[in-house]
């Protein structure tokens, strides 16, 4: 599993990425920032990274003669997100270098090989059961309830899962993803939640975000605060060494985020990890000298790594569809809106509004991101909001403004 060091591929290259959405939209601009030329595969003719790369091929992320010519375009390809097929990944590596690789993604995938990789690096996780079959369903023990249900492939965003109390509920909820596999996990009495971001070089040289506190809302990420004195010290400690751990152990080459739970009582079990950029560290863009993306381009171009410093304490609000929607109108999420620069709202939907973006952009140390999605939908990310401030007082002052203003529940 080791990835010989190889040559870095300097600006004037192609970097790839599989995948077009928000992230892969802000690693595109950190590879251009850098003058690098940039290749995006994504089926959707209208990706927030497709519309910024110079090159944006629409196609399946199987589709075979698209991947063949991803590699031709690119010098090295990266991915945006998880879900990536393992064949795809494996049809690229054989022509390109690509980080991180496949053997890492495909343990990322699966709850159950994450949570069997945390525990061979010695970093424990959830009291959990792995429900394959009805035999293993009736074996779950009582005190895994009650618990959460989750899809073992696919989940994101609180999506694929469900909280069960009871043996009939867990049956019932099994029953409702078509006993698909499934990881049960034991409800945590969760006191914060807390990620960490590493970039690792294929020399084995990593460097890491500082700790990052998380509010989740509704199985989504909410606000995430990265302001000193948040975190112990000795907690935050042990989840850097924790997320280097299961860096080292995959050998793994990118940008990797690990997101722990802290328990009441304070000890730190880690929930899951992604192969890639995380939303919770987004706040990067603005508060350190070198973003979660940057860092990404480093890692795939082989460039060299130096540890980032966070110059101003931040907090990063999600800008999710549900802020269109003023608050008593459509909460369902069936129901979208379009818009963008060529097209109006359409005029059968009266119960939407454009977030008061010039109240927010008054504030002092407010940066604005917004994705380039032409349908805002209730959960979806839209954008993202860094407030970055002098102090942590005044900072958290101007986030709840902005909170105020955009109709998000103060945190
Ligand atoms: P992501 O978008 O981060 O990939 P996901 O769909 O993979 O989300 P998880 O991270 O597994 O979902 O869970 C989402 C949130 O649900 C967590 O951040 C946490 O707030 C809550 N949660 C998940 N598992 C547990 C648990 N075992 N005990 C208590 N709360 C939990
Ligand atoms: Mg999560």
């Amino acid at each position: 599993m080791s990835h010989p060091p190889r040559a870095a591929l300097l600006p004037g290259a192609t970097l790839g990425v599989m995948g077009g959405g928000q992230l892969g939209r802000m690693f595109v601009h950190a590879a251009q920032r850098l003058g690098y030329f940039t290749a995006v595969l994504d089926p959707d003719a209208t990706s927030p990274a497709g519309r910024v790369s110079h090159h944006h091929l629409h196609a399946d992320y199987l589709d075979t003669p698209a991947l063949a010519e991803l590699a031709r375009l690119a010098d090295a390809v990266t991915t945006e997100f998880e879900n990536v097929p393992a064949q795809a990944l494996a049809q690229l590596a054989a022509l390109r270098p690509v980080a991180p690789g496949g053997e890492a993604v495909a343990i990322a995938q699966d709850r159950a090989l994450e949570k069997a990789h945390f525990t061979r690096c010695g970093v424990p996780c959830a009291p959990h059961a792995l429900i394959e079959t009805p035999d293993q369903l009736a074996a779950v023990g009582d005190a895994l309830l009650p618990g959460i249900l989750k899809t073992a492939r696919l989940g994101y965003d609180g999506k694929g899962q469900a909280r069960v109390a009871t043996r009939a509920e867990l049956a019932r909820a099994w029953d409702a993803v078509r006993h698909v596999p499934c990881v049960l996990e034991k409800m945590l009495p969760l006191a914060d939640e807390i990620s960490v971001v590493v970039a690792r070089g294929a020399d084995g040289e990593m460097v890491n975000l500082p700790v990052q506190r998380n509010l989740h809302r509704g199985g989504i990420l909410a606000v995430t605060e990265v302001v000193d004195g948040l975190v112990d010290p000795t907690l935050a400690a042990q989840a850097v060494a924790a997320t280097r751990a299961v860096a080292e152990g995959l050998a793994y080459v990118g940008v990797l985020c690990v997101e722990f739970f802290v328990l009441e009582g304070g000890a730190l079990v880690v929930n899951e990890m992604a192969p890639r950029p995380h939303n919770s560290g987004h706040w990067s863009l603005d508060g350190s000298d070198l973003s979660q993306f940057d860092l990404q381009v480093r890692t795939l171009a082989g460039l060299p790594l130096v540890p980032p410093r966070q110059h101003s304490p931040a907090i990063m609000l999600n800008l999710l569809g549900d802020l269109w929607f003023p608050s008593g109108t459509s909460t369902d999420a069936q129901t979208g809106v379009h818009f963008g620069a060529n097209s109006a709202p359409p005029s059968g939907i009266s119960a939407t509004r454009e977030p008061n973006w010039s109240a927010v952009l008054a504030l002092p140390g407010a940066h604005l991101h917004l994705y380039g999605k032409t349908e805002a939908r209730p959960g979806r990310k839209m954008g993202h909001l860094t407030l970055t401030g002098p102090d942590a007082q005044s900072l958290r002052g101007t986030a709840l403004d902005a909170c105020d203003i955009l109709g998000i529940e103060r945190f």
